[in-house]
């Protein structure tokens, strides 16, 4: 994944105020604890003294001498922790209740172990740069429970073997399920069907569901992604490519409305990178279109309808335009 500089700064001011939290509540536990336990003090300098007394040694004559004062600081300083130790037992509190505890313990919220970049500091990246994108295509919340199945028809449908209202009551029952059981593993979805039939609806329902999870969810129209790819490609130089990491690697990514975008040769490709990296990292995307597959073929190209016939689960979205059908009233 790439970040931007800007990124990389915000990072760090979360990793530092992490840290600079984490050691302030150490203080306030420890005078509290101070406040309330008269003995803690002496045990506190004496384990203080001995720290800094470690340099008298230095000036020892002979190495007897230091190696048996050495041994005796150390000594002090076991008792001193070991008498702590007791008097927050004494007082039912944890043994590290006065140490300081960091939210990443692996590098003390510093962001950074010896020379590498931390995970924790890789996470809160991933996070902010997610938070970025989602900030391109806000997510308009729609709930499964808003789907209403009383405007498809109810009428047998003999070139689709049932009726529509049947039909769209299993895609429903379907995208529940998705939604329920998500993991990153989950397959891939492909809706298609004519407009106004609730795909963008079921799309953004699947999307809200999965982010109560906890997971990473990219959702934007394909307009206004390969709008944002193609600003990013022809961009400045620093960040680039970070839209487009997360588009490969976020847990879900959903594009809505396929087809309704101008194809070109920049789409094409990027569309093709997409769907095949998702695929080759089996990471689940889903896609929704007006287009059917063989439309889809001619404005792409054969090697996209193929995947989408192969690896994602169709979707095939049928009845008469719902938007249509509240506006008539
Ligand atoms: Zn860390």
């Amino acid at each position: 994944m790439i970040y931007s500089p800007e990124l990389f700064e915000e990072a760090q001011a979360i990793i530092d105020a992490r840290r600079l939290d984490a050691e302030s509540a150490r203080a306030m536990r420890d005078r509290a604890f101070d406040a309330e336990e008269p003995e803690y003090r002496r045990w506190k300098q004496q384990r203080a003294a001995a720290a800094q007394n470690i340099v008298k040694a230095l000036g020892m004559k002979t190495k007897e001498e230091a190696k048996a004062y050495l041994e005796k600081l150390r000594d002090e300083n076991l008792t001193a922790q070991d008498e702590i130790r007791k008097l927050l037992a004494k007082h039912d509190l944890p043994a590290d209740y006065l140490e300081v505890h960091y939210t990443c313990p692996k590098c003390g919220d510093t962001g950074s172990v010896e020379t590498s970049v931390c995970d924790c500091k890789i996470g809160v990246l991933r996070e902010l740069a997610f938070r970025e994108a989602a900030k391109k295509s806000p997510l308009r919340f729609c709930a499964f429970e808003d789907f209403d199945l009383k405007y498809y028809s109810d009428d047998y449908n003999d070139k689709y073997g049932c009726s529509p209202r049947e039909r769209m009551r299993q895609i429903l029952t379907v995208c529940e399920q998705y939604a329920r059981d998500f993991d990153p593993r989950s397959e891939n979805l492909f809706m298609v069907g004519a407009t106004g039939l609730g795909k963008t609806h079921l799309s953004l329902a699947i999307a809200g569901e999965v982010i109560k999870k906890g997971y990473n969810v990219l959702y934007n129209s394909a307009q206004n992604l390969f709008t944002e790819l193609q600003k990013e490609y022809f961009g400045k130089p620093e960040g680039r490519g970070q839209y487009e990491s997360l588009v490969l690697e976020c847990d879900l990514l959903v594009i809505d409305d396929l087809g309704v975008e101008f194809s070109t040769q920049f789409t094409r490709a990027a569309l093709y990178n997409i769907i095949n990296t998702r695929l080759n990292t089996r990471r689940p995307t889903i896609i929704s279109s007006n287009l059917q597959l063989d439309e889809i073929q001619q404005a792409y190209s054969p090697r996209i309808s193929s995947r989408l016939i192969g690896d994602f689960l169709q979707l095939r979205f049928i009845g008469a335009d719902v938007r249509q059908q509240k506006l008539g009233g």
